[in-house]
């Protein structure tokens, strides 16, 4: 299904607005991205008439597709310019990847499990949507074949620092990362002011699903 009704655009723009002028995301980027992006193609279409509202949904392998405020406050913080590379761990069910990808950034992506790294493939070549490369595997390794990146946003949640992310970040790039227990992480972007210091700022309390090791077929 790729079909993006008058209805759904509508709906959009109000969710933008929201973003806007409630949430106080300003990075004209980040709420163009979320503008074109058709947010319902990615969920069950039980939940598409509430697509445009500020809710997280389950998707496949037990995994939840973020709010959308929380993809917007990720993307904005990650202060993503055109051309860069940008690695994203956790893939799910594609929406952030497509935020990226609109947001021109040569978009690197990793997903742990086997059902979402094929649902989000299919899905984002539907949508004539190219990530850079697309893997399945454990992102806690990041991707060195192809670091440094400009930016890495991680969209699950870490109990501990995955200081190979750290690695694979160039000078002068910045890492989003919500960090805690299962329960409750507090969202902070590192960045990497010279190869041995690292600047860390924190931006309040989130719930994500746990960044896991290994992969899941
Ligand atoms: N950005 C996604 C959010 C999905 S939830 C979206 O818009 O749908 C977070 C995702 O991180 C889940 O799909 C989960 O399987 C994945 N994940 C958890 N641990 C991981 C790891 N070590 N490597 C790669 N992906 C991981």
């Amino acid at each position: 299904m790729t079909h993006d009704s008058f209805v759904h655009k509508g709906k959009r723009k109000n969710l933008v607005e929201y973003l806007r002028y409630r949430i106080g995301v300003s990075d004209e980027n980040v709420l163009s991205a979320m503008n074109e992006v058709p947010r319902h193609l990615f969920i069950e279409s039980i939940f598409e008439d509430f697509a445009y509202e500020d809710r997280a949904f389950p998707i496949l392998a037990h995994q939840t597709i973020s709010h959308p405020s929380t993809v917007a406050e990720q993307s904005e913080l990650l202060q993503l310019k055109a051309g860069e590379k940008v690695l994203e761990i956790g893939t799910g069910c594609g929406y952030q990847t497509a935020v990226l990808i609109a947001m021109k950034g040569l978009v690197y992506t990793v997903e742990r499990q086997k059902d979402l790294f094929d649902f989000s493939k299919k899905k984002l070549r539907e949508m004539h949507l190219y990530p850079k490369f697309q893997s399945f595997g454990d992102g806690f390794a990041g991707l060195p074949t192809f670091a440094p990146f400009d930016k890495i946003i991680v969209t699950c949640g870490a109990s501990v620092l995955p200081t190979e992310l750290l690695k694979q970040l160039k000078v002068g790039g910045k890492m989003v990362i919500p960090l805690g227990p299962t329960d409750e992480q507090v969202l902070y972007r590192f960045t990497k002011i010279s190869p041995t210091e690292i600047e860390k700022e924190e931006f309040g309390a989130y719930k994500f699903v746990p960044m896991l090791g290994k992969t899941n077929q």
